[in-house]
């Protein structure tokens, strides 16, 4: 299609797309461009760029005058948008045949008025970072006066615009006002070239050091080392990360360099991104993946050094050190010229790396309070640290941490360029990773297949560390049939029999007695990770096995390993394969020790009172440790850090304290012990959730109660799953009373899923469930299904749902009497899903809300809509907002809506409806007898539209409320006809 074609075609979807970010910033990009390219002339710009009009205007009448302007200029307006837009928001348009390619154009002879011109796009770049300098220059050189340097500087303009003001200006001023500034720029682009370092004569060697120290560090995974030796180029599977705030500039998914790249930056000044995520999601493999690639020469090409660390090593560093000490003791010791080295790093910040695994490990929550701005300055390591990350030492050394979020608070937040979920493997992840686990393709697709039967276990292997285990325990999980995995102390379990079973493979223990067998390195082993989590150690030396009894064997099983240290300090140090496996001993330790301390089970379920009374976590290691180690500990500090891997702890507990262990136990201890164990475990839970039940506030009256989840009330939801007694659910749901259930920003995943239904569906009264902002997808909601029949409404705004998910949630509540409503609001919703929503509407007659806003929905999928809607006599809210069902969607919508006698509340805001459909929806408003509300803003409503809108609400006095705002209409029509119809808002 030639693109003059293409343009008329498309005017709807471009339009959208350059105005429905509500800036001006692409439209003024894509004029730079064509100014530039000769393809408008000055006036031209001039007459489309008019300040104060509306942003949809504007964008017309550019497209009017390319589409005049014929073939050529089309082509460089289709480039144009090419380049500017994002790629999401040039998704729906099509450039094909589009072949302008919009490198500079040759300059023959020109003035420099004209130069301007031609290098708009790049000057206005180069100019953001230096506008005051270029002000200064021209003032000083007399070309400027300070009423035009004010009024380049208005502070409504965005900086990319008063570079633009100032070219303008500067254009006006003649010849030698734009040498001046032409200079000006030349000189800083160069002054910024000249920067060049050189670096001492031993720096190469010194990287080539590093890097293969880093290397060697990083090219195996660690947990694999018992079992077989895995590279992580064989097995890294990509995790999925996300921003943790709302970002503009992100196009599609974020990759391994996006972690350190510009995207999602919140704060320019600071130097720290954090990469938060739960245990076992995969952060320390993520850095290891990033230091590797690096190593390599693939990734990160730009630092030429990196510094990786490890909290938990550096939790063992006793001595003061400096800056430099830290680098070279901790990471690489350079063999001559340590000053000099030194010296460049200190000079070229910009070109280092350091990397700090594990935040949540070091024994001292951070702190910005004491200073330390010396690099050569000695100071206890976590001050160093704490002032590293703060940038009040190495100061544009770029520097990344890993931590679990329950351990980094406001105070560290403020410190923070940007913030990276990590939130495991994406159903594809599961597989890839499942496929290069397996070298044998018929043994991954047995595996994969038994995940597809058992959704609970497929939900749990979004976690990498769980998905490990899985596939690392096929034999064992394709041999359980029935009674294959459903929690996570189930898995542990697994891997618990599974190396136990590597250990002695002649004899049988696949009955009953293959614990006792190893009865007593389970012990051993379990206290020294009991003792370890009290203590918040994760490192191990020779003597802290030989108290704890450990001994080679015990080693040789395979959950220590020995500890990676990039230092000098040889001395063998043990760790365990993962935290969560320490957990996991130390819960085995509590269940079937008989030295453990009364009121250990109690202190570890009570922890969230410990941290509402302000009580130290000495309190709880008084009931953990021996004395000594306590005084070891710092008194308070760390109880933030250390309470997830209490929780953990208490969970496998739980799990391990279910029903479906009990036989087992019998043969390794008392079974009275066990008993009284289990009673105070399920006492401990119940208390729990009595405690969050009293906490409800009492509803102010004609309000629903509602409850508001608070922290540690998803992790008690989570305990009572482990025990797998539908009784314990039972007797706590019964005590709950609340007509709605908050749970938004509580990291809700599948795994969370599956506890929340087996909980929730005790409930005795509906509730609304309210999930908003979590990582529900579409395993969740598939978890979620033995509880839809209690939910009245369900909310799941900001979940990465699809329709594949829809499709089996529709499905079922189709079936449930009480659900009424759904919020889908920023999902990943397409037309796929509407024909679900179709038949809820056509079946449900009691159905009273559907929100599905800012999803991918186009007229199509509106068209389905409105199918079910015709036979629907039920729905009072359909909001639609931020979809793109442009005028054929709403007249389908309108027409479908045309008799129904319910529908109170319609958004389609945003959604590129002009003038033709906002006349379908004036017929609808004409006969309807329920409408109050009717939302229209951001779209390209012109006048006639609103006449016939007006014309409508002349028959119709109950609407209260058409809004109108940014359409394409003039102040004066504006004013005009709020002066005709008040209930119109502009
Ligand atoms: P975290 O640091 O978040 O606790 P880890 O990075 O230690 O998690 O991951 C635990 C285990 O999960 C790893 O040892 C590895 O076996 C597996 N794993 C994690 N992330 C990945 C990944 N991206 N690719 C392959 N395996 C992974």
């Amino acid at each position: 299609m030639l693109a003059q074609e293409l343009v008329l075609k498309q005017r709807a979807e471009i339009l959208h797309s350059l105005c429905s970010s509500g800036s001006t910033e692409h439209l003024e990009r894509v004029l730079d461009i064509l100014l530039a390219q000769g393809e408008l002339i000055w006036e031209e710009y001039q007459n489309i760029q008019v300040q104060g009009r509306a942003l949809y205007t504007n964008v017309r009448q550019l497209l009017d005058l390319v589409c005049m302007k014929g073939e050529d200029t089309c082509d460089f307006f289709l480039a144009a948008i090419k380049e500017v837009l994002p790629e999401a928001q040039r998704a729906g348009i099509s450039f094909l045949g589009c072949c302008s390619n919009l490198e500079k154009r040759e300059e023959s002879q020109s003035t420099l008025t004209q130069t301007l011109l031609t290098q708009r796009p790049s000057l206005v770049s180069k100019l953001q970072g230096c506008i005051d300098g270029a002000l200064d220059a021209l003032v000083e050189s007399g070309h400027f006066a300070s009423a035009d340097c004010d009024d380049v500087l208005l502070p409504i303009h965005t900086p990319s615009q008063q570079a633009r003001r100032l070219l303008d200006h500067v254009r006006s001023k003649g010849e030698s006002a734009a040498k001046v500034v032409l200079h000006y720029i030349q000189e800083s682009g160069s002054s910024l070239n000249q920067e060049k370092w050189t670096p001492p004569k031993e720096f190469s060697k010194y990287q080539k050091k590093l890097s293969s120290s880093v290397s060697a560090q990083s090219c195996f995974l660690s947990n694999y080392g018992g079992t077989s030796h895995m590279p992580l180029d064989e097995i890294y599977t990509e995790g999925q990360l996300e921003l943790a705030h709302d970002c503009t500039d992100l196009s599609g998914a974020l990759d391994l360099e996006d972690i350190v790249g510009m995207v999602g930056t919140v704060n320019k000044e600071a130097d720290t991104v954090l990469v938060s995520g739960e245990a076992g999601s995969g952060k320390s493999t993520l850095l290891q993946r990033l230091h590797l690639l690096w190593a390599q020469g693939v990734a990160l090409k730009e630092f030429l050094l990196l510094f990786p660390f490890s909290c938990r090593r550096l939790n063992s560093e006793q001595k003061e050190l400096s800056v430099q000490e830290l680098l070279f003791q901790h990471c690489c010791w350079p063999d001559k010229e340590q000053e000099e080295i030194f010296q460049f790093i200190l000079d070229q910040p910009h070109l280092i790396l350091f990397s700090f695994d594990g935040l949540d490990e070091l024994k001292q929550g951070f702190s910005d309070e004491c200073r330390v701005c010396c690099p050569t300055l000695r100071a206890p390591v976590h001050i160093l640290l704490f002032n590293l990350l703060q940038g009040s030492l190495m100061k544009g050394v770029r520097k990344v941490v890993t931590s679990r979020p329950e351990a980094v608070g406001p105070l560290l937040k403020k410190h923070l360029r940007k913030e990276v979920l990590l939130k495991g493997f994406s159903p594809t992840g599961i597989d890839y990773f499942v496929k290069k686990h397996h070298s044998d393709p018929t043994v991954a697709t047995k595996v994969l297949e038994s995940l597809q039967t058992n959704t609970a276990l497929l939900g749990l292997c979004h976690s990498p560390v769980l998905c490990w285990i899985v596939s690392e325990c096929h034999k064992e999980l394709l041999g359980c049939g029935e009674g294959s995995p459903q929690t996570i102390t189930d898995l542990y379990f697994m891997i618990l029999q599974h190396f136990l079973q590597h250990q002695s493979p002649t004899k049988s223990t696949m009955g009953l007695h293959w614990l006792q067998e190893h009865i007593k390195a389970v012990l051993h082993l379990g206290q020294l990770a009991f003792e370890g989590i009290g203590t918040s150690c994760y490192i191990f030396t020779d003597t802290d096995l030989e108290t704890c009894y450990v001994t080679e064997k015990d080693i040789c099983i395979g959950f220590l390993i020995l500890s990676k240290d990039m230092s000098s300090n040889h001395s063998k140090r043990y760790e365990f394969l993962h935290v969560t496996v320490q957990c996991f001993f130390a819960a085995l330790y509590i269940v079937l020790s008989s030295n453990i301390n009364r009121s250990t089970i109690h202190k570890l379920f009570e922890l969230e009172d410990m941290r509402e009374t302000g009580l130290s976590s000495t309190c709880l290691l008084a009931c953990l440790t021996s004395i000594d180690q306590q005084e070891q500990s710092l008194e308070g500090e760390s109880i933030a850090a250390e309470t997830p891997n209490l929780q953990i702890t208490a969970t496998f507990v739980s799990g391990l304290l279910s029903q479906r262990y009990q036989d087992l136990w019998l043969h390794c201890c008392p079974s009275a012990m066990i008993e009284k164990k289990v009673r105070q475990v399920v006492k401990c839970l119940s208390k729990g959730m009595h405690k969050h039940f009293k906490s409800i506030p009492q509803p102010v009256e004609g309000e629903k109660k509602s409850m508001h989840a608070m922290p540690g009330f998803i992790w008690l939801i989570k305990c009572i799953y482990e025990m797998q007694q539908s009784k314990i659910a039972k007797d706590a749901m019964s005590k709950l009373e609340v007509d709605h259930l908050k749970l938004t920003y509580c990291n809700i995943g599948p795994v969370e899923c599956t506890a929340l239904a087996f909980v929730l569906q005790h409930l005795r009264n509906p509730v609304g469930l309210q999930l908003d902002n979590n990582s529900v997808g579409d395993v969740g909601v598939e978890q979620l299904l033995p509880c839809m029949h209690i939910c009245n409404s369900l909310y799941l705004r900001n979940n990465n749902v699809t329709d594949e998910g829809i499709h089996k949630l529709i499905a079922k509540g189709i079936q449930c009497e009480n659900f009424q409503k759904i919020a889908l609001f920023n999902n990943k919703l397409t037309d796929a899903c509407t024909q679900h929503f179709s038949l809820l509407l056509k079946t449900k007659q009691n159905f009273l809300a559907l929100r599905l806003g800012n999803n991918n929905i186009t007229a199509e999928g509106a068209k389905q809509l409105a199918e079910g809607l015709k036979f629907n006599h039920s729905l009072q809210y359909l909001g639609l907002w931020g979809n793109k069902i442009g005028d054929a969607g709403a007249e389908a919508l309108a027409s479908a809506l045309e008799g129904s006698k319910t529908l109170v509340w319609l958004s389609l805001v945003g959604n590129g409806v002009g003038s033709a459909g906002a006349c379908a929806l004036a017929k609808m408003i004409k006969n309807s007898t329920s409408l109050e509300e009717l939302w229209l803003t951001e779209n390209c409503i012109t006048r006639s539209g609103v006449e016939g809108l007006i014309q409508a609400l002349e028959h119709n006095t109950h609407v209260k409320s058409v809004w109108l705002k940014k359409n394409e209409l003039s102040l004066e029509e504006i004013e005009e006809m709020t002066q005709r119809e008040s209930r119109l808002m502009f």
